[in-house]
């Protein structure tokens, strides 16, 4: 069968379940085939009920006693249990909730259960996976809700069964002589069903080093298209001195640094091509500003584009406060046909020499007089394809680029994405700043909290309170909204209380964040809309609700929010209503012991894997399957060193390259967000 053919093919995945399984982003069977398990259960051997130990994940071949019987438990919750034995003991088999778990037993059944061992009062149990044979190694696959374990498992037998045949080897024999590395074929049936642990490690090993060549490969094509490109240098003479007397404060160190970093850049005939990478707060505008500041004494334009509205306001008021209004323009989605016209014309004609916006800024209409330089502010929130257009838009073949991100990444992915770029590290903080006092605050805590922020208002300081939800949903129970926490706290607090989201009016939500900027807010309810970017140093409390539902770099972001002055600060973390999951627990617990956002983003890595780490549409990382699994810096040393050799290498690298481009075409035609 075709790899490109949808799962519907397969034999028990009909639409419904199709549907499901798109939430994984699996919809044809290649997906099935690279849909990377991403652990293992090994039930290659029996264990003895007598010898399996609580938490152990075993596999118990046992005789039924008798049929199961069903139990309601706590309101909603069904117990479904079965007593069984071996010749070594007992233990009980049960079900949560699942009325068919065990409905078909019968006594005297002989069965393999498998699952983890527990033990309640005393009482051996296990809530089992039934098999009719020893099943050996099974993968254990990200899941999603309303999908199974073995829903995938029996997704992914029938995609090999279907299609592996058909796989054709993707590297030359000579590589995988060299790199010791499983032919395809080999790793796709090994990285789902493996015959042992050093086997199913093989599969992956290969299936990563595959990946990182090709992304190797397809960032070196990708630097041929854009790197590098001449341009016309700009005269640096003087330029650093007279921009920090015009800066409110002294920059730091790092600021410092990275400017002169990137003067040397400006100042060349070749186009700049650096990421500026510096964690929250650590002041990446103001080394932005002096690379728009630099392009302007040289009588060149610059473009600054922001993922958000509301940050690329609060630049464009930094912008005017450099340059002067009347050559400032900012360009955002939904303004008024006249407004943009005008925008538009200013920017042709070169009337405005720093330019700022959302992805409003890639338009048809913007067509600039002299574009020399663009910066990419959080460029994580945008796509490659979105990043490539901005920079197209120069006149000459090149235009410096700049790109900051806060998103400090581990050191192996730095070097797969930005191999090509070269970068400068904020690593320094404005001084005076003190560490955000971080907890996690219970459920019945919370009255004292919110006493605490109230008492915090008093002393002229300000608050965010964020939530997960803009309104109430009925499918998401115990998750709060803002609209809700707006209303509530209306009645508790008596402080100015403002309400900024996503879906209010364009012209609402910037007069909320002018006034809680001009302090005449004391705390806002929000929603993520303030994730990045935001800058209000007078604000030193973050509150977040149903904090389990954010991402481990979303919180470091938001709580990054506060902690912008001397004054000392805080950031309280609220469990939701009903509890949150362990791994949940586990990402804010981190939070309140450290502050260090590349130990949080090599933590947020391990526990989520590079795809998901990065967002899934980002780098298209989404198409890198297997490239969740480089935590093996040897695995990418290799790949790299083979990715060189190959770009050197003659006809035997074509299909590969040939591979990498396609892979690139698609990357840049991904449906990007915003
Ligand atoms: P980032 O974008 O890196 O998260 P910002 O550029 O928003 O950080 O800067 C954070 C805050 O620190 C802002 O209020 C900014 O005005 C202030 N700031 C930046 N650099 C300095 C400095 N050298 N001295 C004092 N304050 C600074
Ligand atoms: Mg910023």
């Amino acid at each position: 069968m075709n790899l490109n053919a949808p799962i519907t093919q397969l034999k028990g995945i009909g639409p419904r379940r199709a549907l499901l399984l798109g939430k994984l982003g699996l919809f044809s069977l290649r997906d099935l085939l690279y849909y990377v398990p991403r652990d293992y259960c090994d039930y290659s051997s029996l264990t003895e009920v007598a010898k399996a130990a609580q938490g152990e994940d075993a596999a118990l071949c046992v005789t039924i006693l008798r049929e199961p019987k069903q139990a309601r438990v706590r309101g909603n919750l069904r117990i479904c249990t079965a007593p069984a034995q071996d010749e070594t003991g007992k233990l009980t088999l049960t079900w949560y909730n699942q009325p068919y778990g065990g409905a078909k037993l019968q006594a005297g059944q002989v069965l393999y259960a498998c699952g983890r061992i527990d033990r309640t009062h005393g009482v051996k149990q296990v809530n089992p996976v039934l098999f009719a044979a020893l099943p050996g190694m099974l993968p254990v696959y990200p899941l999603a809700k309303g999908i199974s374990q073995t829903l995938l498992r029996q997704a992914a037998r029938e995609a090999l069964r279907a299609c592996l045949q058909g796989c054709g080897e993707t590297l030359p024999p000579a590589l995988l002589q060299t790199y010791g590395l499983l032919s395809l074929q080999s790793a796709l049936q090994a990285v789902h069903f493996p015959q042992t642990v050093e086997e199913a490690a093989a599969a992956r090993r290969r299936l990563a080093f595959e990946d990182m060549l090709l992304l190797r490969v397809m960032l070196r094509l990708l630097h041929e298209e854009h790197g590098a490109a001449p341009v016309r240098p700009f005269r640096m003479e003087g330029i650093l001195p007279a921009f920090a007397a015009r800066m409110p404060f002294a920059l730091t160190g790092a600021q410092l640094r990275a400017s002169q970093e990137i003067a040397a850049d400006l100042n060349k005939p070749q186009a700049m091509n650096r990421l500026l990478q510096g964690d929250v707060g650590s002041g990446k505008t103001a080394v932005a500003l002096f690379a728009m500041f630099a392009a302007a004494q040289n009588g060149r334009q610059a473009a600054l584009m922001a993922p958000t509205e509301i940050l690329a306001r609060q630049h464009y008021a930094q912008l005017c406060a450099l340059f002067g209004e009347q050559k400032v323009c900012l360009l955002q989605g939904g303004m008024h046909k006249a407004a943009r016209e005008q925008a538009y014309e200013q920017i042709r004609t070169g009337a405005v020499t720093a330019i700022i916006g959302t992805h409003a800024l890639l338009q048809a209409g913007v067509e600039f007089y002299d574009l020399g330089l663009v910066i990419t502010d959080e460029q994580h929130r945008f796509g490659v394809r979105q990043r490539a257009a901005f920079g197209a838009k120069g006149k000459e073949p090149g235009v410096h680029t700049l790109i900051m991100s806060a998103t400090p990444i581990p050191r192996t992915l730095s070097l797969i994405l930005y191999g090509d770029l070269d970068i400068s590290v904020l690593d320094e903080l404005p001084p005076g700043r003190k560490p955000i006092l971080t907890r996690l605050v219970p459920q019945r805590k919370r009255a004292d909290m919110y006493a605490f922020v109230q008492a915090q208002v008093q002393q002229g300081r300000q608050a965010y309170v964020v939530c997960p939800l803009v309104e109430q949903s009925d499918a998401l129970e115990n998750v709060l909204s803002a609209e809700d926490v707006f209303a509530a706290l209306q009645h508790t607090l008596h402080v100015r209380l403002g309400l900024l989201h996503g879906q209010m009016p364009q012209a609402q939500k910037e007069a909320v964040a002018a006034a809680f900027r001009a302090g005449e807010i004391d705390v806002l309810v929000a929603t993520t809309v303030i994730e990045v970017g935001v800058d209000v140093p007078n604000a030193a409390v973050m509150v977040v609700e149903n904090a389990g539902r954010f991402g481990l770099a979303q919180l470091h972001q938001l709580r990054g929010r506060v902690g912008r002055s001397s004054a000392a600060s805080y950031c309280f973390l609220l469990p939701g209503q009903g509890g949150e999951g362990e791994t949940a627990m586990e990402r804010l617990r981190l939070l309140t012991k450290t502050q260090d956002g590349f130990a949080i983003a090599q933590k947020d890595l391990e526990m989520r894997g590079p795809g998901e780490f990065l967002g899934k549409r980002q780098h298209g990382l989404s198409q890198f399957a297997a490239a969740r699994l480089v935590t093996d810096m040897e695995v990418l040393r290799q790949a790299e060193e083979a990715a060189e050799a190959l770009l050197c290498a003659g006809a035997e690298a074509q299909p590969i390259l040939a591979a990498a481009r396609a892979r690139l075409l698609a990357l840049q035609n991904e449906v990007v967000p915003n």
